[in-house]
């Protein structure tokens, strides 16, 4: 029998997950001799390496301390989305009255019902990367903290497994910010938030980043008075700030209390209210909450791993050290996903693992470095981007030209009610080549798979403007900067010709 790890609430949603992720009455196999791969961490960089690595015929271990799936099933994208998309729901009531629907006073978020649903969809998705669906792949799963012996070993539950290739895919968890009074007043993170089964009626969330922002939204949506705290002048501080401006716009629409530009110096607990001291540009406020939810960055999960026996070289806040090919100082041992990477998406631990499935065992040179990889964060409105940012392209020396189209310009999303957004390309000043987008719109995420699929094989405006888009989609707001690009190719002497052109034709 496996150890239990605590799943709130143990109803029969949370039971269908454990029994898939964690199966209580799972008895570790006996390791083989010598196994080509042992896969450290059931995330999605982990399950990636070793259904690929099995699906070639290798002979492949994989061990999780936890849960499979990792993060994105349990803790992460599946749930954030589920709740995100409860909260759509919530916010096309309150404004349905613009698209002439009356709906009825008083409607309400019944949270434990969409904690529920959440908590139903994930079971269902959990069947993907149950334990018993790797072991039909031909996997041997071990659930168990795993650590190094040495530069070729593993243990895991007292078992040793040797290995010619280790992954280690062990992921990331929420940074700890280091607040006098903040332990002690206690706060939820990823791993906790989605347990909830009440919603606070004042939340707290700290750090604007990514999981923050849609996690804010999201419980002000569902009617908690939500304050994000943010250290920086702007939300999500890595984006374009135009982007920014439009998603802060639609937050203080949800009534999200917006404090920018802040530290958190103190927490006090008065009773059950907890009380979050901030300095704000010299000026001491505060704020009241009933729960605090952290946000601040993702620390990667080095410890224990016994990495110096491996001679793994690591750091504390980065991660492990890896070159470009995701080899590790052990060149027996590779990393890959949240545990070695700036990017810290699903997609991004999944193409880094086929990566290593490549460099691994085909001796290849596949390299990390060529990757392009997209992200999005799913506010209302979503933000995606992919390459570079105007201000990255133009701190390397190289000559920007930006084409912007406003959704308000869009006619589908005028019909929508989605006008608050952007596209927004930058390419090599004198060239169509594109060095980077950014998207915001309801449906960003779909639209930037667009430009990144132009990104990769170097397709450049001119071929987006040849490209047919069907009408009315928010996807022509793409075909639209495209043709703005094209308009700049018409110089004046090639429009003096064309217009003796049309003359002499009349
Ligand atoms: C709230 C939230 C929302 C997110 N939303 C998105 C999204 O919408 N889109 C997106 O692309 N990304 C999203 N992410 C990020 C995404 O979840 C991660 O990038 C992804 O899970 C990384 O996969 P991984 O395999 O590298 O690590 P993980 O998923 O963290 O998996 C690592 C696994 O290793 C195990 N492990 C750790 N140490 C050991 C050990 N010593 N022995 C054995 N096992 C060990 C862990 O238990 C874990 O199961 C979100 C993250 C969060 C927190």
């Amino acid at each position: 029998m496996l150890e239990a790890l605590p799943v709130q609430p143990y109803d029969v949603h949370n039971q269908f997950l454990v029994s898939n992720a964690r199966p209580p009455d799972w008895a570790n196999p006996e390791p083989a001799g010598r196994y080509n791969l042992v896969v450290l961490g059931a995330g999605t960089a982990g399950l990636v390496s070793a259904a690929g690595a099995a699906g070639l015929g290798a002979r492949v271990a994989l061990v999780e301390r936890a849960f499979m799936g990792g993060d994105c099933l349990n803790v992460g994208c599946v749930p954030s989305k589920a709740l995100i998309r409860a909260s759509r729901a919530a916010a096309e009531v309150r404004d349905a009255q613009d698209f002439g629907v009356e709906a009825p006073a008083g409607a309400r978020v019944n949270f434990p019902a969409v904690m529920e649903r959440m908590r139903r969809l994930r079971a269902a998705l959990s069947s993907n990367d149950s334990a018993a669906r790797f072991r039909g792949l031909g996997v041997d799963v071990f659930f168990g903290e795993a650590r190094f012996t040495g530069p070729d070993a593993v243990e895991v539950g007292g078992r040793v497994l040797r290995f010619r290739r280790a992954v280690i895919a062990t992921g990331a968890r929420a940074a700890r910010p280091d607040i006098p009074g903040l332990a002690d007043a206690g706060f939820l993170t990823n791993e906790t938030v989605f347990s909830l089964t009440e919603l606070p009626p004042r939340l707290a969330v700290i750090g604007a980043g990514s999981i923050g922002c849609e996690l804010a939204q999201a419980f002000a949506r569902f009617g908690a008075r939500v304050s994000l705290l943010g250290n920086r002048p702007q939300i999500m501080p890595r984006e374009d700030p135009d982007a920014a401006r439009i998603v802060e716009k639609e937050m203080r629409r949800d009534g999200v209390n917006l404090i920018l530009g802040c530290n958190v110096v103190r927490v006090a607990q008065e009773g059950a209210v907890k009380v979050l001291h901030l300095e704000c540009g010299g000026q001491p406020t505060e704020v009241r909450a009933d729960a605090i939810l952290i946000g601040v960055g993702r620390a990667p999960n080095v410890q224990g791993l016994d990495l110096e026996a491996a001679g793994v070289a690591y750091d504390e806040k980065e991660g492990i050290k890896v070159n470009d090919r995701l080899q590790t100082t052990n060149p027996r041992i590779y990393a890959a996903g949240d545990i070695c990477s700036r990017f810290k998406f699903t997609h991004a631990a999944d193409a880094m693992a086929r990566v290593v499935i490549q460099n691994a065992l085909f001796f290849g040179r596949a390299k990390a470095s060529a990757l392009v990889i997209p992200w999005c964060t799913y506010t209302d409105p979503e933000v995606a981007h992919v390459g570079l940012y105007e201000a990255e392209a133009k701190a390397r020396g190289i000559d920007v030209r930006t084409f912007t189209e406003p959704m308000a310009h869009v006619d589908r999303a005028v019909l929508d009610g989605d006008t608050d957004g952007f596209v927004k390309v930058h390419v090599r000043a004198g060239s169509d080549r594109i060095l980077g987008a950014t998207v915001v719109a309801r449906h960003a995420g779909e639209m930037i798979s667009e430009l990144t699929l132009a990104l990769v094989g170097g397709l450049g405006l001119g071929t987006l403007a040849r490209t047919i888009h069907p009408y009315p989609t928010q996807a022509e707001a793409i075909k639209r900067v495209a043709d703005a690009y094209n308009r700049t190719r018409l110089t004046p002497f090639v429009k003096g010709l064309f217009q003796k052109w049309l003359a002499w034709m009349r």
